[in-house]
């Protein structure tokens, strides 16, 4: 009877990956179920980018790198922040992490402690709770309901901030709304922040590239640059080269901020892998064009995805402003087949052969995440299969 830590004990696996896990399983099973749960682009990571992983094997560019990144990839960040967002940071202010998931993981543990209050607007990416808890802190969550085209006010956020307040989270465009916020809203919200100098702000700008609203992308730090002491910028390149496997997030701040972070990274998993960080570095300094190749693609499958779950009587489904995920409410479609809640729900579609994720595993109860990162024809067999099944 092995007693598990307390730490362990407060946080639970990461839902997303547990339905993938399940969805595989009933396939490998021989079932035959159309995965749209996956948090992760279909496209293949682009030539380039392999090729130059596959020399860097090649020159035995195969040992420990400096822990917080090689000098070539942080250079390519710096210019990379510089060039695509007009924000200015030296090598000393980056920090390059298995993940964009490990670089948040790090900020957690170097900056929070027992009791510091972390604000997470819902719905939220289901590693910020998890993760603040980990580190002793409480999750003080603001509810950004669809009505509020998930985004929270300025009111909202003035409201949930207290002297135990020690960061604020913002993922624009959200996983798992696609909701992303104007230049005007953050400027409104960074307004509130300038009131309160001992809260720190974390923006995740993991899908920064992946974007069809007007004016394109902008984080809270273009709207309000007096934050930049305060800012924890947060990107990566999974989603944009569609790099998942190769584990390369990176973040910009703070310097000594930034030194606590590889300090806590020094005494875990050390370097990020060697190889990979060559790829991140081509993939930043490289080509483009791949993005706005798979960008077209994910808005064409957005409009079709989003007209077919508004046809089925009680989804409501909001137009996304990026990301590859439609997240409508199913509130009246629950009500009208009487299911209990969006749980039950995902049971039944995966019964049918569709696999989704629940609202409530991102902090929104009777939503449903429906990632559209999978070929057209397979997201065509799914609308049938769902009208069918919800009928
Ligand atoms: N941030 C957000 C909002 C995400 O959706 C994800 C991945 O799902 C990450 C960060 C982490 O990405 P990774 O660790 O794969 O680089």
């Amino acid at each position: 009877n092995i007693q598990l830590s307390d730490r362990v004990q407060a946080i639970k696996p990461s839902p997303t990956l547990a339905i993938t896990a399940r969805a595989n399983a009933l396939k490998a099973a021989g079932k035959d179920i159309i995965g749209l749960g996956a948090g992760e682009p279909d496209f293949d990571t682009p030539q380039h980018i392999k090729d130059a992983a596959i020399k860097a094997i090649e020159n035995g560019f195969t040992k420990y790198t400096a822990v917080g990144g090689t000098p070539g990839l942080k250079q390519a960040i710096v210019d990379k922040f510089q060039r695509e967002n007009g924000f200015s940071y030296q090598t000393n202010q980056v920090l390059v992490s298995c993940g964009g998931k490990q670089s948040f993981y790090n900020l957690a543990q170097a900056y929070i402690n027992p009791g510091d209050e972390v604000i997470v607007p819902a719905p939220y990416w289901v590693s910020y709770p998890d993760m603040v808890l980990l580190a002793g802190g409480v999750p003080v969550i603001i509810a950004a309901p669809q009505s509020q085209g998930f985004k929270i006010t300025p009111d909202q956020l003035r409201a949930a901030i207290t002297p135990k307040t020690k960061l604020f989270v913002i993922n624009s465009p959200s996983n798992p709304s696609g909701a992303a916020y104007s230049l005007d809203e953050l400027k409104a919200l960074g307004a509130v922040l300038k009131d309160f100098p001992h809260v720190l702000i974390a923006t995740d700008d993991m899908y920064e590239h992946i974007v069809w609203k007007e004016g394109g992308f902008c984080n809270i730090l273009n709207a309000c640059p007096e934050l930049y002491d305060r800012m924890m910028v947060l990107n990566g390149v999974s989603k944009a080269y569609s790099m998942t496997g190769w584990r390369i997030g990176y973040c910009a701040g703070p310097k000594d901020l930034i030194a606590a972070m590889e300090n806590i990274q020094s005494q875990s998993t050390s370097n990020p892998t060697s190889i990979s960080q060559v790829a991140a570095e081509t993939a930043l300094n490289g080509d483009q064009g791949f993005i706005r190749d798979m960008v077209k693609a994910f808005k064409e499958r957005h409009d079709y995805v989003v007209s077919e779950l508004n046809s089925i009587d009680g989804l409501e489904c909001l137009e996304t402003d990026g990301t590859f995920y439609a997240f409508p409410s199913a509130h009246r479609l629950m009500e009208r087949l009487g299911l209990e809640n969006d749980l039950a729900l995902t049971e039944l579609l995966i019964e049918n052969g569709v696999a989704i994720v629940p609202g409530s595993a991102f902090g929104c109860d009777g939503n449903i995440r429906l990632s559209i990162a999978t070929s057209m024809s397979n997201l065509q067999k799914a609308m049938e299969r769902m009208k069918k099944a919800l009928a």
